[in-house]
């Protein structure tokens, strides 16, 4: 199983040169097999489009259903899909999982006057996400992060192999033990880490992590790989680069997620 990435940015899109190698497209991973098979995309930011193109067609899914799991509905992780032609053009079935109340959530978010269509008007199944449910062959476990309105981290295992994303989550509370917890062991940890450590004073409870609080969360689960994630808007290349070469010297198995990159969990 393994874990490509489509987005990577947190809060909002960003486009310039300095950001190119680890992209300006917001929050999209999506999740396979080793042979390649999709299981599921998780959350529908910008990236979105790297994944379900324009262009996508019935025939390219195999008639089976994509389905896209939302962490929570903040703007960065949504995005992309009131731009995603498959959802309006029907074709291609769609299945959202989200906390909550999807329908409503995306209903809301997608629907005049900040868009001009409805999702009445998409081909889309909307499934509130529970704390452990089955994707084919893929046993998937929802746990609560701590993050403004909530947020849910998943984890994904499949045989002995595991992954867990958690995107967006603010360092600091109960919820810190539950994430160790659920990543206990997991191939690839996919972890929020939009600060510095020296950031962090002015962005209390903004609903993020520092690179050091994610090393922390890796090391206390013993996962094989730390994949950063979340990227704060203002970071460039070069900056992401800096933090992951300090989390290095802590957690040797540290990178941070950029558009087209792909991690497998053994
Ligand atoms: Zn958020």
């Amino acid at each position: 199983m393994y874990i490509e990435i489509h987005g990577a940015r947190g809060s909002m899109p960003v486009g310039t040169a300095e950001f190119s190698t680890y992209g300006g497209d917001t929050t999209c991973y999506s999740l396979h097999h080793d042979d390649g098979t999709l299981i599921a995309i998780i959350d529908a930011g910008t990236g979105l489009r790297r994944i379900l193109p324009a262009t996508m067609s019935a025939a390219e899914t195999s008639g089976r259903p994509v389905t896209i799991i939302i962490t929570h509905y903040h703007w960065d992780h949504i995005q992309g899909l009131s731009m995603c032609a498959p959802m309006w053009r029907g074709d291609v079935a769609l299945r959202i999982i989200g906390p909550g109340d999807p329908r409503r959530c995306i209903g809301e978010a997608i629907s005049p006057p900040w868009f001009p269509a409805s999702i009445t008007d998409m081909d889309v199944d909307f499934v509130p996400a529970v704390d452990s449910f089955v994707l084919d062959d893929v046993d998937v476990r929802s746990f609560p992060l701590h993050h403004p309105q909530g947020g849910r981290g998943y984890r994904f295992d499949h045989q002995d192999t595991s992954i867990v994303v958690a995107t967006d989550h603010e360092a600091g509370t109960d919820a810190d033990q539950v994430l160790v917890d659920a990543s206990r062991g997991a191939g690839v940890l996919v972890h929020d880490t939009q600060y510095r450590p020296d950031e962090l004073a002015d962005k209390r409870g903004w609903g993020h992590s520092t690179w050091e609080q994610a090393v922390e969360v890796a090391i206390a689960a013993e996962v094989d790989q730390l994949l950063f994630a979340s990227h704060d808007p203002s970071r460039t290349d070069a900056q992401v680069e800096e933090m992951v070469a300090d989390a290095a010297e802590r957690f040797g198995a540290t990178t941070a997620a950029r558009p087209g990159s792909r991690f497998w969990a053994k």
